[in-house]
């Protein structure tokens, strides 16, 4: 019988079917107190409250994107225990394993999302001239088309060298943490920067730029915050300076 409550459950509103994680023994180590229950919807003991108004993107282009994030009640809620997944005490450890393969998925929506920005700002300095000058000839302007392209260029090289771990069966959390920050860093860069050269067109809803900078601000606090990462990267860092007297394997260093 579980019983909670959780808040930012995204796509909850459109699930058939909910992985319920619950703490099932207090007494034992941290990372072995939880387990996962598939429980099938709709349930009695299971009840969406509401899905919490963000800036992110509302309404029906919501759903197409999966839904909103809810916030769900869990009261008394009977699973049989052939619904426990994977084995007791598991909860944790299949958690933070789907979250590594989720973290990837993101940056590869974030590398798209920057690439279309990039795209959009780059045809707009090319048509747009303002003091006698299409935009695109300025080097100022040149400069800011060229950090984008070279943060974009940086996340997909960390994309690849991820996945390049994943099909070789390799620990990637650390690579992946790092990704994870720079890669929710960049697309919002870039999405800045395409707003700032199509001005007050950037600003309006007449394109997709205002909606992508206020849905994307989430990617520095799903999946754990910029600051969680960068904790775990930093202990990371100074772990293999200890071990190996080089931070190296910490950095990214094996792929060389
Ligand atoms: C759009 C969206 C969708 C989400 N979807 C889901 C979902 O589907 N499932 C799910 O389980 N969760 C989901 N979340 C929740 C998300 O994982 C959490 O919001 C995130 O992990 C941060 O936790 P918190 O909100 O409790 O912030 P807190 O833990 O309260 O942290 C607040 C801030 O404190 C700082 N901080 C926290 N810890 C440290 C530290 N150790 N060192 C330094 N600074 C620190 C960070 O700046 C952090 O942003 C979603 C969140 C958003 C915004």
């Amino acid at each position: 019988v579980l019983n909670g409550e959780k808040w930012f459950s995204s796509s909850a509103s459109v699930a058939d079917i909910a992985l319920v994680m619950a703490r099932t023994d207090p007494d034992a180590p941290r990372h072995q107190q939880f387990s996962t229950f598939i429980v099938e919807l709709p349930n009695p003991g299971y009840r969406i409250i509401r899905d919490i108004p963000t800036m992110g993107i509302e309404g029906p282009l919501s759903h197409i994107l999966g839904g909103g994030h809810s916030e769900i009640e869990i009261k008394d809620l009977k699973v049989p225990a052939e619904n426990l997944l994977g084995g007791e005490g598991q909860g944790f450890n299949m958690g933070q394993h789907r979250l590594a393969y989720g973290r990837l998925r993101h940056g590869m929506h974030n590398v798209a999302m920057a690439q279309r920005a990039l795209d959009m700002a780059t045809a707009r300095v090319t048509e747009r001239s303002t003091f006698g000058r299409k935009l695109s000839e300025r080097q100022g302007v040149q400069f800011m088309l060229a950090d984008c392209a070279s943060e974009l260029y940086m996340a997909r090289l960390m994309l690849l060298h991820i996945a390049y771990k994943a099909e070789k069966g390799m620990d990637l959390r650390q690579e992946n943490s790092i990704a994870k920050v720079f890669l929710a860093h960049m697309v919002h860069k870039v999405v800045d920067t395409a707003i700032q050269l199509h001005g007050a067109l950037g600003y309006s809803r007449d394109t997709p730029l205002a909606a992508w900078y206020t849905h994307i601000r989430a990617q520095r606090l799903v999946d754990g915050p910029d600051e969680v990462h960068r904790w775990t990267v930093g202990r990371n860092v100074i772990k293999a300076f200890e071990a190996h007297g080089t931070t190296a394997s910490a950095a990214g260093g094996d792929l060389l």
